[in-house]
């Protein structure tokens, strides 16, 4: 069960995280609007892609102003702060960290002077080549003597800031157009300088983005979710490869790199939120779609569908559609927990999973229960959910999962875990059945997944699932991730 989910395992139990989330992104250019608030809320709608930090910066026209810190979007801000900023031009970031450990240094975001002003600088997604651009920022310190010289600059993110102040003859539009191009791996930006807005999408598209209107401005967001929440309208996606800017002449557009789109299929199965709508597919439609082909692939006689909330929902409901099994909550989930920042006591960590899910006894007992979840990564929290059934007197537990194994790591932005750690990784389905002690167990097989999202294949990362990465990974990466050690139990393709 992953990180909607796994948020408080992580907290409990690092070694039983689930897939975490890179970040999501907000901006905002509305003169005349309350675009600190307009940015809070959209990064509100965005809080299940990242928990750790939270920050907006916002320009009034003559300067920049950043405030950030580590926790929820609604624990970093209060009415006083939002009210402090104000400007017309604003971004936000909810921060979870794949690369650059969890400091406040690393919240977004991430500011820096330029020779004509500033700049601020929100991403989601991981950059595959920061050690090529750091050596690259090093060589523009040592010409130009440039005005980011002495700054930090190890995060993928804090590379892709100094670069963008790193040219003192040139706006931050023109610096972007000469280093968008050079970026490799998922990033979906947003930046702005005093008086414009700016939006970025690798030419992969791997994570999402989306342009919206309000009656009297522009919003850029992660997801379709947070252009509803604060009454923007949708435009459309920014396209892999294109770089947009909004000031007072409006929008303009720019490709800064061939589309060659290749979109997170595990957007569609866990990451986004249900409500969201990504490359014109609805995400709850896809994941109960997920749920009906999942259903025909693997059918089982039992009396009760029951989903691991909230995740594992809308595959839940097509399942029991399919198979005409009813469908029932015999899980609850503490939605409030969240993450908390204080550790559980040993007691409480002893607890484990029933601190954020208790079964409910009367819906469960005695009963045949197809139990339907989103990705199993480390598989300690499907044991011990399938033990804590079995101990509330389920007869027989089926557990079916709504994406294929995770094989393989991300390098694009999601933090799964490493590969050796994977529970997928070298063992056959029925030795993870034993291993979290299901009376059975299926996953969705990745053409069956594929369809039900209506994206071409071609048009997809699977990377976890099938080993085969469409950005060139750096060697260090491979190395690190254990990718080279144990690339004999099945083939490794990097294109
Ligand atoms: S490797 Fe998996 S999680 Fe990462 S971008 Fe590709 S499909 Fe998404």
């Amino acid at each position: 069960m992953p990180r909607g989910d796994g948020r408080l395992t992580h907290d409990i139990d690092p070694q039983d995280a689930g897939p975490q989330d890179a970040c999501g992104v907000f901006g905002v250019w509305a003169p005349g609007e309350e675009v600190a608030k307009l940015t809070y809320f959209g990064l509100y709608a965005l809080q299940h892609r990242g928990q750790e930090s939270a920050g907006i910066a916002v320009s009034n026209g003559k300067q920049i102003l950043v405030y950030k810190d580590m926790g929820l979007v609604s624990q970093v801000f209060d009415e006083s702060t939002l009210d402090s900023l104000k400007g017309e031009i604003a971004i936000g970031h909810a921060r979870y960290s794949t690369t650059g450990s969890s400091v406040w240094h690393n919240a977004q975001p991430t500011f820096r002077p330029t020779a004509q002003g500033s700049v601020a600088l929100g991403h989601n997604g991981n950059l595959t080549n920061t050690a090529e651009l750091i050596e690259m920022v090093r060589q523009r310190e040592d010409l130009a003597g440039s005005a980011t010289k002495g700054e930090t600059a190890t995060s993928d993110t804090s590379v892709m800031a100094t670069l963008l102040a790193s040219f003192p003859d040139r706006s931050v539009e023109e610096a972007a157009l000469e280093v968008l191009p050079r970026l490799r791996g998922a990033f979906s930006l947003v930046f702005m300088d005093e008086h414009t807005l700016y939006a970025a999408r690798d030419a992969q598209g791997i994570r999402p983005l989306v342009l919206g209107r309000l009656e009297r401005g522009w919003v850029v967001a992660s997801e379709t979710a947070a252009l509803d929440i604060v009454g923007a309208s949708y435009i459309r996606e920014i396209e892999p490869g294109e770089f947009i800017a909004i000031d007072e002449n409006g929008l303009r557009t720019e490709r800064f790199a061939k589309a060659e789109p290749k979109g997170c299929i595990f957007e569609y199965v866990y990451l986004a939120r249900p409500d969201t709508t990504i490359s014109d597919q609805r995400v709850f439609s896809v994941r109960a779609e997920i749920g009906r082909r999942l259903a025909r692939e693997f059918p089982v006689d039992a009396d009760l569908v029951i989903p691991v909330p909230e995740s594992g929902t809308p595959a839940a409901i097509g399942y029991a559609e399919e198979s005409g099994i009813p469908f029932g909550h015999g899980l609850v989930k503490n939605s409030y927990v969240g993450r908390t920042f204080i550790q559980p006591s040993q007691t409480l960590r002893q607890l484990g999973i029933r601190l954020k899910l208790n079964p409910l006894r009367d819906v469960i007992e005695g009963k045949k229960l197809v139990v339907v979840d989103d990705s199993i990564v480390r598989g300690n929290t499907q044991r011990a959910l399938v033990r804590m059934l079995r101990e509330f007197g389920a007869a027989e537990v089926h557990v079916r999962i709504s994406s294929p194994p995770v094989k393989w790591p991300c390098f694009y932005g999601i933090d799964f875990a490493s590969r050796a750690e994977l529970i997928a990784n070298g063992i056959s389905v029925d030795e993870i059945r034993k291993s979290i002690g299901a009376d059975s167990l299926a996953y969705i097989s990745l053409d069956q997944l594929v369809e039900a999202t209506n994206v071409p294949k071609d048009n997809l990362c699977r990377a976890c699932f099938d080993g085969i990465y469409p950005v060139a990974l750096p060697e260090d990466d491979l190395i690190g991730k254990h990718l080279l050690e144990v690339q004999d139990t099945l083939p490794l393709e990097v294109i």
